[in-house]
C-alpha cells in the first residue's frame, strides 16, 4: 500500500499571528505527520530563514506568504487573502509591497489600541507590539491583550462585532488583488486564493471576480478550509474545475490563536506538484 502524503499549505508562525516560532512550527509539522508544509505568514517572509534552518529531515518546506489584498470592484471594497508560494523574496516590487503592508499594520494596530483606550480599555500599544515580537502585527495580538485584561476569554470572542470585528475595527491598506496576483507571478510565485468563501470574516467576492483573477494569473483556490461548509467546499471545487484552477486544502494553523490543528485539511499530491511546477522563484526545500 502506498504511503499517504500529507500536505498542509497554509501555516502561520510568530513571524505573523501564529504562536509557534518558525522552528517550533516545522517540528510540529513533523509531529503532526506532515510530509509537506508551507510557512505562509501574513505579509512577510520573516520566518523563512529560521524555518529553513530548523527544517527536520523528511519534511519538505514550501516557503510562502499570505498577502493582504482587497477587491475594489465593490463598494465598500472587500478584503481578501492570497497565498503566494515559492516567490523570489528579493524581487523588489513584491518585497516593497509586503514591507508597506507590514508598516501599515503597525499604524493600524496602534489606531485600534487608541480607540480602545479612548473607551477606557486598559491595554497599551507597547504590550500589543510586544506580543507581535517583531513579526507582522495583527488583530490576534490585540485580542491577546484583551484576554490578558480579562475582557474576553478567547481570540474568537475578541473578533465579535462589539470588539475587533466592528466596533473597534480599523481597515488595513491592502494591495489591489489584481496587482497582487501580477506581482506574485512577476516574482516567480504561485498565487492561490485563500479561504475564498470565509463569510465569518465578512463579505466574500463573487465567482465572476474569481474568473477575472484566473485570467490575470491566479493559479488555485483553497477550497478545503475550516471556514467553509461542505457545500462551499464543493462549490469552490466546481468553480476551480470550470476555471482550470487547482484545488488546495490547508489548516491555516495559528497555534493557540485558533483551535484548528496542523493537517486538519490537506492538499492532494497532484495539486501540490502543479503548484511546484508553476513556480520559478525559489525551490521547495527537502
Ligand atoms: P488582521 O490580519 O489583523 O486583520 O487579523 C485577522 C487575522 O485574525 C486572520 O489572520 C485570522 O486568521 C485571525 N483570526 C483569529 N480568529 C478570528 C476570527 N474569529 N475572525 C477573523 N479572524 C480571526
Ligand atoms: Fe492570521
Ligand atoms: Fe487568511
Ligand atoms: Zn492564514
Amino acid at each position: 500500500m502506498a504511503a499517504v502524503t500529507r500536505i498542509d499549505l497554509h501555516c502561520h508562525s510568530t513571524a505573523s499571528d501564529g504562536t509557534l516560532t518558525p522552528a517550533e512550527l516545522v517540528r510540529a509539522g513533523v509531529a503532526a505527520g506532515l510530509d509537506v508544509m508551507a510557512i505562509t505568514d501574513h505579509d512577510t517572509t520573516g520566518g523563512w530563514a529560521e524555518a529553513e534552518a530548523a527544517r527536520p529531515e523528511g519534511l519538505r518546506l514550501v516557503r510562502g506568504a499570505e498577502p493582504s489584498c482587497r477587491w475594489f470592484g465593490s463598494q465598500p471594497a472587500i478584503p481578501l487573502h492570497l497565498l503566494a508560494y515559492l516567490f523570489d523574496p528579493a524581487e523588489p516590487v513584491l518585497a516593497a509591497e509586503l514591507a508597506r503592508l507590514r508598516e501599515d499594520r503597525e499604524q493600524r494596530a496602534e489606531k485600534i489600541v487608541e480607540k480602545l483606550r479612548a473607551d477606557g480599555v486598559p491595554i497599551t500599544w507597547g504590550e500589543v507590539h510586544g506580543y507581535a515580537a517583531g513579526g507582522s502585527v495583527g488583530r490576534p495580538h490585540i485580542a491577546q491583550a484583551l484576554i490578558r485584561a480579562g475582557l474576553v476569554r478567547t481570540t474568537d470572542e475578541a473578533f465579535a462585532s462589539s470588539w475587533l470585528g466592528s466596533r473597534y475595527f480599523v481597515p488595513k491598506s491592502d494591495l489591489d488583488v489584481f496587482a497582487a496576483v501580477r506581482a506574485v507571478r512577476a516574482a516567480g510565485g504561485v498565487p492561490v486564493f485563500a479561504h475564498p468563501r470565509a463569510t465569518k470574516r465578512g463579505r466574500v467576492v463573487p465567482d465572476a471576480l474569481i474568473a477575472d483573477l484566473a485570467d490575470e494569473g491566479l493559479f488555485g483556490l483553497e477550497a478545503d478550509h475550516e471556514d467553509h461548509t461542505p457545500a462551499e467546499r464543493a462549490q469552490m471545487r466546481a468553480l476551480a474545475d470550470r476555471l482550470g484552477l487547482v484545488v488546495t486544502g490547508s489548516s491555516d494553523f495559528h497555534g493557540t490563536h485558533k483551535t484548528v490543528e496542523l493537517g486538519a485539511f490537506t492538499t492532494a499530491p497532484e495539486a501540490f506538484e502543479k503548484v511546484v511546477s508553476a513556480a520559478t522563484g525559489v525551490p521547495v526545500l527537502g
